[in-house]
């Protein structure tokens, strides 16, 4: 080969190599540029197809007639009642009930209005509309309606609601009554200073009287007031926290408050227990005397300033046009105190009165209240009683309820005065069993 082919055999190799060059610039140019519309294309092809399957689930909508509805969701194809039209209880598309917004037993959304067919704690299950409980059972005192226990209204010795009449007990309650309940009544001391009224000089002293408030006290709601004072050596605690012997064992008086009211045996009330200071123990003058004064002038104002009753504010006039709400009991020298403060000087303020194992002065209690500004007020309730074997008052009680019975034109045995006696001596047995049997009739509603 010459020199000459050798120089043209390389050209051909450049020439080749060059044209090779160029040519994979342009393929990779041509790969690089046009990639991206192709995997737009991929895309479009993939999305032509779901695009038919959204038009299948279009169509299945309009046709499906939606037979049947889970959680508010077709169960054959899937569409979601969003909008629910309610009526009478459940909504018209898919059947969920109303979630129901009742005011006065009708749904403000749907118009359902309750039947009121099951009954829970006075109320209506579905509805929560209170019963108006129209009527009980003479016997048990269930709520001919909703079934729940009701308390006796006795106005003038028989139960407006139920024509029944008071069931008194004659022997001491049953232990089982001074057992803890689950819904308790407040306890709260309230201490005071007060001048003596039978001290010549009218020295200060200081007292304390106790406040029982019902389980679930209701501000808005109005409460009748029993006063309760204690025997002769007892204190403000006596009545309602001192654990006091009642047979084998001690009871309290608060506990059986509390059990009568969760019972139902009579209507929750508001009892104060004021101390005496009775003379012939503490050497104080006063005693149930001071009581007269210091009722009217401090415990009764200062109770219903400061709870809610029925009288319309604390002056003396507003409580004596409430005095039907307003009772006082007592024991012993307590009973002595409810005629002496309660009949004889505070007739005006009081319209019931207990009275247990205790001294009348029945003369002056009679011609009391048989005269001058007294003459015309009514006497809802006189109710007395003592122990069965009480030498120390079992006389002295019935003769002087007797005495004030026939003494008066206002009082009639089995309508608003009741005297019972209870087996038993001068003792806790017999006044907590007089407490009961007097609450129940104390206060009509
Ligand atoms: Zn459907
Ligand atoms: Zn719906
Ligand atoms: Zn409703
Ligand atoms: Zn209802
Ligand atoms: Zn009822
Ligand atoms: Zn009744």
């Amino acid at each position: 080969m010459n020199k000459k082919s050798k120089r043209g055999n390389s050209l051909v190799w450049l020439l080749c190599i060059l044209l090779f060059l160029l040519l994979a610039g342009g393929a990779y140019y041509l790969i690089s540029s046009h990639l991206p519309a192709l995997s737009n294309h991929i895309e479009e092809a993939a999305q032509s197809v779901s695009s038919k399957n959204d038009d299948d689930q279009q169509a299945l909508l309009f046709s499906c007639k939606h037979p049947s509805f889970e959680n508010g969701a077709c169960t054959v194809c899937g569409w979601k009642c969003e909008e629910h039209e309610f009526n009478n209880g459940a909504c018209m598309i898919c059947g969920t009930p109303c979630p129901h917004e009742f005011h006065d037993g009708v749904c403000s959304i749907c118009g359902f209005k309750c039947p009121h067919e099951s009954w829970e704690d006075g109320a209506c299950a579905v509805c929560g509309t209170p019963c108006s409980h129209p009527g009980h059972d003479q016997e048990t005192a269930l709520c001919v309606v909703c079934g729940q226990k009701q308390y006796h209204h006795y106005d003038r010795g028989v139960c407006t609601d139920c024509g029944g009449t008071p069931v008194f007990y004659t022997d001491p309650l049953p232990l089982s009554f001074y057992e803890p309940v689950e819904h308790k009544g407040t306890i709260t001391k309230h201490e005071y200073t007060t001048t003596l009224w039978g001290a010549h000089d009218r020295s200060e002293i200081d007292k304390a009287f106790n406040v029982y408030l019902p389980y679930g006290y209701d501000e808005s709601q109005p409460y009748d007031v029993l006063i309760l004072i204690h025997g002769g050596g007892g204190s403000e605690d006596s009545w309602l926290v001192d654990l006091v012997p009642y047979g084998e064992t001690e009871v309290t008086g608060g506990s059986l408050l509390d059990y009568m009211f969760e019972q139902k045996v009579c209507k929750p009330c508001i009892v104060v227990t004021p101390v005496t200071n009775t003379r012939f123990l503490t050497g104080v003058e006063g005693g149930i005397y001071q009581m007269r004064e210091e009722l009217r002038d401090y415990i009764l104002p200062y109770i219903v300033e400061h709870y809610s009753t029925y009288a319309s504010d604390s002056s003396l006039d507003a409580i004596s046009a409430a005095r039907e709400h307003f009772g006082l009991g007592g024991l012993s020298n307590g009973a002595l105190c409810v005629f002496e403060a309660g009949f004889q000087y505070n007739f005006t303020l009081f319209g019931s009165y207990a009275a247990f194992s205790g001294d009348y002065e029945p003369w002056n209690t009679a011609s009391a209240i048989r005269n001058g500004e007294f003459a015309e007020l009514p006497i809802t309730c006189f109710f007395a009683g003592a122990g069965s074997i009480d030498d120390f008052q079992q006389q002295n009680s019935k003769i002087g309820f007797d005495y004030i019975v026939e003494n008066t034109d206002r009082l009639v045995e089995g309508e608003n005065a009741f005297y019972v006696d209870v087996a038993g001596g001068h003792d806790w047995t017999v006044w907590f069993t007089d407490l009961y049997n007097a609450m129940q009739v104390m206060f009509p509603d």
